[in-house]
């Protein structure tokens, strides 16, 4: 019975010790970018503007029904753009990351019908594949906080 008891106060104390370390202070969730983590993700964005300039690039490529250069700046230059940007998307908060993943992976899904429609010279449905990887694009940009 002795024994009993020593168990069961073995066992209180290690309940009571779970409970407040349950209760304790959590590891706080920022919902707001510090000036320092402003500064480093305006780092970090740089190789994705890069992107966004090629991205015009490709616009007049596009224009100019030059399907062999849209096709070469689709995989080389813009070749890295995925992993940028979903590399990218895990460093914003955690409020931002699943908007920015998405936005990332529907940029990707537009520039790869983009690469289908131009291998295939199909003028209409490159342009539409196009503006909307653009809309993506500009949408992820827009998640990249800015100091104020
Ligand atoms: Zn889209």
């Amino acid at each position: 019975m002795k024994f009993f008891r020593s168990l069961l106060s073995l066992m209180l104390v290690l309940v009571t010790t779970l409970l407040v370390s349950c209760s304790g202070p959590q590891a706080e969730i920022p919902t707001t970018y510090s000036p320092e983590k402003i500064a480093q993700l305006q780092v970090y964005v740089q190789p994705i503007e890069a992107a966004r300039e090629q991205m015009t690039n490709l616009g007049t490529l596009l224009s100019e029904q030059n399907w062999v250069d849209t096709i070469t700046l689709l995989h080389g230059p813009l070749g890295h753009l995925r992993a940028d940007m979903l590399g990218f998307s895990r460093s914003l908060l955690p409020k931002d990351q699943d908007a920015a993943t998405e936005l990332a992976r529907e940029v990707f899904s537009h520039l790869e019908r983009l690469d289908a429609t131009a291998k295939e010279r199909l003028v209409a449905q490159a342009a539409i594949q196009y503006k909307e990887a653009l809309k993506d694009f500009d949408a992820f940009l827009n998640l990249v906080p800015k100091a104020s």
